[in-house]
C-alpha cells in the first residue's frame, strides 16, 4: 500500500507535507498515509477506463419505464427482478446525494440519526392489529429455524414507538424527533415504475414525538417547510406540490409532496396561483367547502408522490405504551407524527422530469459528478493537458469524472450525455491551437465556449 502512495507522485494531498515533520511510524504519519491512500483510491475510480459499470446501448426489453431504461443503459443501477434494483457506482453516487441533502434538512429541524432494524417482532406489530395480512397487504414474512415468524420492515411505526417506552418518562423528555435512512420491503403488487416503485427501497422515515397536538402542529409544519427545502434542493422545487390527501382517525388531513409527471400513479388537481393540490382520493364537495376552492382554479394532473407527513396522534403510542407523566404526574399518551421521503424514488422522478432525448440531466446539487472531462485524438500533448486538467480539478475538489478511454468523439460526447453530468470540458489539438484552450458545453445548453485552462476552476467551482 505504502509503495502505491510513493509510486504515484503527481497526486496531491493537502495532508502531504505534514509527512516530512512527523516520525515515520507516528500516528500522524500512518494517519496521513491512510487518509492519502483513500484519497489515492477515490482518484483511481473516477476514470472511465476502470469503471467496471459499463454503458449498454439498450435497456431490457421487459424495463418500460424511462427512469430505469436511462439509468439502466447509462450503468447506474442493475435490475436483479421485477421491482428490485442494485445500485452501482454511479447511481450510488445521486443517492449518496439526495440523502446527504436529506440528512442536512432533517439535522437542520433538530432530527436526531438512528438505524432501526429491518427484521421486525411480530408480538409488537400484533399490538397494533397490523401483522395481519389483511390489513397490511405489502408484508414479506419469514420463520425462525428455531421456530416463530418474523417480519421484514415495510415501515417503522410499531419499532420506534416500542423502543421510546425504554427512553420517554416525562414531559421533560418531550418533544424531539429521530430519523433514519433504512431499507424497507414491500410487497408491491404493481412494479412499473422502475426505481419509483420498488419492493425493496431505502426510505428516510422521521418520527416526532410530542406531549400534545400543539407541539405536533408546530413541528409538522417544520418538516413541511423542510421537505419543499429538499425538494427544491434537488431540482424539482417547480414541479412539486403540498396536496391534501387522505388522513387519519386523528386529523381529518395528511399531506403528500406531489411532482407533477405523466409517468406519476397519482391524480391531483392543483391551484397554481396558491401552490397547493388536493389528491383525487379527498376531492370532495366537502374538502373544496374546507380549503374555500373553486373547482375553475384547479387543474387535474398526474402526479409522484414523492414524500408524506401524517399526524399519528395516539395511534400507536396507545396500543404499544408510549406513555409520559404530565407536569400534575398524571399519565397520558405521548402524540406523534410521521414523515417518509423515499430517495429512490425521488431520483427516478428527477430523471422522468429532467431528462431529454439524449439522456439523462442531473442538477448539479445531485450530479454524480460535476465535470466530465476528456481529450481527444490520441497525441500525447492532447493527453498530457487532460490529465493535467483533470488532475488540477481533483486538487481543487472539483468532483470530476475523466473519460480517458480512446473510443471516438461521438460516442465520448453521447456517454457524456446519457450521463448527465452538467459540465463537459473538452481539449483537443484544436484547442490547444488557440492557446492554453478547453472547451466548455452545459448539458443543459447546446453551445460551446472556449475558456483559458487558468479560469477553468474558478468558472466550474
Ligand atoms: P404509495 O402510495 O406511492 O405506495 P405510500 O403511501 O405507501 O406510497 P409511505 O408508506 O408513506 O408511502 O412511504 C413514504 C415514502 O416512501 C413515499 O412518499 C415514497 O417517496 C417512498 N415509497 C413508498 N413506497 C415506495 C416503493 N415501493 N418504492 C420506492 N419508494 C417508495
Ligand atoms: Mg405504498
Amino acid at each position: 500500500m505504502l509503495d502505491l502512495v510513493f509510486r504515484t507522485p503527481r497526486i496531491w494531498h493537502p495532508h502531504l507535507p505534514l509527512l516530512a515533520h512527523t516520525p515515520l511510524f507516528s500516528r500522524t504519519n500512518m494517519l496521513v498515509r491512510f487518509s492519502f491512500y483513500i484519497k489515492l483510491c477515490y482518484y483511481i475510480h473516477m476514470r472511465i477506463s476502470r469503471l467496471f459499470s459499463r454503458p449498454r446501448k439498450e435497456a431490457p426489453k421487459d424495463e418500460i419505464s424511462k427512469n430505469a431504461q436511462l439509468l439502466l443503459r447509462a450503468g447506474f443501477i442493475h435490475k436483479e427482478m421485477a421491482g428490485v434494483y442494485s445500485y452501482l457506482p454511479l447511481g450510488l453516487r445521486v443517492l449518496n446525494n439526495i440523502q446527504h441533502i436529506i440528512r442536512e434538512e432533517m439535522n437542520r429541524i433538530g432530527g436526531q440519526e438512528l438505524l432501526l432494524t429491518a427484521l421486525q417482532d411480530k408480538e409488537v406489530w400484533e399490538k397494533t392489529n397490523r401483522w395481519n395480512d389483511h390489513v397490511v397487504d405489502v408484508w414479506f414474512k419469514t420463520a425462525l429455524k428455531s421456530g416463530g415468524e418474523l417480519g421484514l420492515a415495510n415501515t417503522h411505526e410499531e419499532a420506534i414507538a416500542a423502543l421510546m417506552t425504554h427512553h420517554i418518562s416525562s414531559y421533560k423528555d418531550l418533544p424531539f424527533a429521530a430519523y433514519q435512512f433504512q431499507t424497507k420491503f414491500r410487497n408491491e403488487t404493481r412494479a412499473k415504475s422502475g426505481i419509483m416503485r420498488t419492493r425493496e427501497f431505502i426510505m428516510k422515515d422521521l418520527y416526532s414525538f410530542h406531549t400534545d397536538e400543539k407541539s405536533l402542529d408546530a413541528f409538522y409544519e417544520q418538516v413541511s417547510d423542510a421537505y419543499m427545502r429538499i425538494f427544491a434542493r434537488v431540482g424539482l422545487g417547480d414541479v412539486t406540490y403540498k396536496t391534501f390527501a387522505s388522513g387519519g382517525a386523528f386529523s381529518k388531513f395528511s399531506h403528500e409532496f406531489q411532482t407533477i409527471c405523466d409517468a406519476g400513479e397519482d391524480h391531483i388537481y392543483v391551484n397554481t396561483e396558491n401552490n397547493i393540490a388536493i389528491n383525487e382520493e379527498v376531492y370532495t364537495e366537502e374538502t373544496l367547502k374546507t380549503l374555500s376552492l373553486d373547482t375553475a382554479t384547479l387543474d387535474k394532473k398526474t402526479a409522484i408522490e414523492v414524500g408524506n407527513i401524517f399526524k399519528l396522534g395516539t395511534k400507536y403510542s396507545e396500543p404499544l405504551g408510549l406513555m409520559y407523566t404530565d407536569e400534575t404526574g398524571e399519565k397520558k399518551p405521548v402524540v406523534m407524527g410521521s414523515y417518509g421521503i423515499g430517495p429512490g424514488r425521488l431520483m427516478g422522478a428527477v430523471v422522468e422530469t429532467l431528462s431529454d432525448d439524449k439522456g439523462i440531466v442531473w442538477p448539479e446539487s445531485i450530479a454524480p459528478f460535476k465535470v466530465i472531462v476528456t481529450g481527444l485524438g490520441d497525441s500525447s500533448a492532447v493527453r498530457e493537458k487532460t490529465d493535467e486538467l483533470y488532475e488540477m480539478l481533483v486538487r481543487h475538489h472539483v468532483d470530476t469524472l475523466y473519460d480517458d478511454t480512446q473510443d471516438r468523439p461521438g460516442e465520448k460526447f453521447s456517454r457524456a450525455d446519457l450521463f448527465g453530468i452538467p459540465i463537459r470540458l473538452v481539449v483537443s489539438e484544436k484547442t490547444l491551437a488557440e492557446g492554453d484552450m478547453v472547451e466548455i458545453k452545459r448539458r443543459t445548453e447546446t453551445d460551446t465556449d472556449l475558456v483559458p485552462c487558468d479560469d477553468i476552476v474558478a468558472l466550474v467551482k
